[in-house]
């Protein structure tokens, strides 16, 4: 059998009786080669952006420190006798950390924010490579910051790939590894990080570099779902997603794996299960090369929070390349980032996505050159395989205000 990786969030870690879970799942591949790579536990990267949001700005952070430390502490209390080992190692971190924030001199956010938030997912993989010994599954703890090389962007390093692979290959260990996910190091050493949810691009960095068999990422959900329970009453699992389809979904914005996670997989073909830690004998979803999406239904993402932009020309002159640049220019100025556009002889219909709190800015500079309206409070709907009713429902619950097909993709804006 071929080398497999695992990865489980930090919601399959938040507390004691997670590590036990996830123990229990690991625990059946005994014997095989396996990568278990592991996030912080629970909202444990919040905790520590909340703390260093209070160090930089000189308040005191007693407190988010003392949360910190009892979270992973109470945890390790529910998990393991009070002399054993891990203990020990839990209070070298918390002394790194201190030693880390009263001799930092940089006033660089992201600098940091890596040398700091990377101390969750340490903590995290000690516990449950320690919780994995103590219940009789040996394993090897590998630091990803020995292994994962990146460029020094802090807080959203690229991966060297050529030194990362060869990493891998020498320090390849048999039988099973425990090694944090979203982190990795710079050419001094420094610590880095991928981006917020970099752990599931980390095991598929683990996956391409070391030719996996197959990349499961266990999650709080069934599988990848047609439509957001959040948004829609009907629901399906699809069992069956290619790399394509799960990008083109990724892209119009439903959260299932990010597209950084996809390439490299699909690059070597590796497939990607992805599985609920909580019901284990669910099938999942797995994607991997050929058909679309089976079962074979429409796909529903809906982005909130977009504005609808109409520009028109004041003269009633013909939209063109220049004015087109012109608009773009001022988008770009303002990181608006646009999600949906149509263009039409005297206007253009923009619907933008404000990140940044710019609109209003880039609308005064619009309206300099054009006339324009704004709709505000809107809903991008992006459906995918629809069929010809498939949208009822969406267009009944507000004004339609962009429409556009394409292929088998169909975007709606509504105004509520
Ligand atoms: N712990 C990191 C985060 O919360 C990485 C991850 O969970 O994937 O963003
Ligand atoms: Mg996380």
């Amino acid at each position: 059998m071929g080398l497999k990786i695992y990865k489980f969030g930090g919601a399959s870690v938040r507390d004691a009786a997670g590590v036990r879970n996830v123990a229990a799942i690991i625990e059946r591949c005994a014997g095989e080669e396996l990568y278990v790579v592991v996030s912080a536990m629970g909202k444990m990267t919040n905790a520590f952006e909340a703390l260093l949001e209070k160090y930089m700005q000189s308040s005191d952070y007693e407190s988010d420190m003392q949360y910190v430390q009892r979270f992973h502490l109470e945890i390790c209390e529910e998990l393991f006798p009070s002399h054993h080992a891990v203990f020990a190692e839990l209070e070298r971190y918390f002394v790194q950390i201190e030693n880390l924030l009263e001799q930092n001199r940089s006033q660089s956010y992201s600098f940091v924010y890596d040398q700091l938030v990377v101390f969750g997912e340490l903590l995290s993989t000690t516990i449950v490579s320690q919780y994995l010994a103590w219940a009789g599954v040996e394993n090897t703890w590998l630091d990803a910051r020995e292994i994962i090389r990146t460029s020094a962007d802090y807080r959203e390093g690229k991966v060297d790939w050529a030194l990362t692979c060869s990493n891998l290959q020498q320090v390849r260990a048999e039988g099973m590894c425990v090694i944090q996910g979203f982190i990795g190091s710079d050419e001094n050493y420094f610590s880095t990080t991928l981006g917020r949810e970099g752990s599931d691009y980390t095991g598929a960095i683990l996956a391409y570099c070391l030719d996996a068999e197959s990349l499961t990422i266990w999650k709080d959900v069934a599988g990848v779902l047609n439509a957001d329970p959040r948004y829609f009453e009907e629901t399906h699992l699809l069992q069956k997603i290619s790399y394509e389809e799960a990008i083109e979904l990724a892209y119009y914005g439903a959260s299932i794996i990010h597209p950084k996670t996809l390439q490299p997989l699909q690059r070597k073909k590796i497939p990607l299960y992805v599985r609920s830690f909580e019901r284990e004998e669910l099938p999942g979803s797995v994607i991997t090369e050929g058909a679309a999406i089976e079962p074979l239904v429409p796909c529903f993402i809906v982005k909130k929070g977009q504005t609808v932009v109409r520009v028109a020309t004041k003269d009633f002159s013909f939209i063109d390349e220049e004015i087109l640049q012109k608009i773009f220019d001022n988008l770009s100025k303002n990181k608006l980032k646009v999600n949906l556009m149509q263009i039409s002889a005297i206007s253009v219909l923009l619907c933008v996505e404000d990140k940044y709190s710019l609109l209003a800015t880039a609308l005064k500079d619009f309206e300099e050159n054009f006339v324009v309206q704004k709709y505000g409070s809107c809903s991008l709907y992006t459906i995918r395989h629809g069929a010809a009713n498939s949208a009822e429902q969406i267009e009944r619950s507000g004004e339609v205000l962009i429409h556009q097909q394409n292929g088998n993709t169909l975007q709606l804006v509504i105004q509520a």
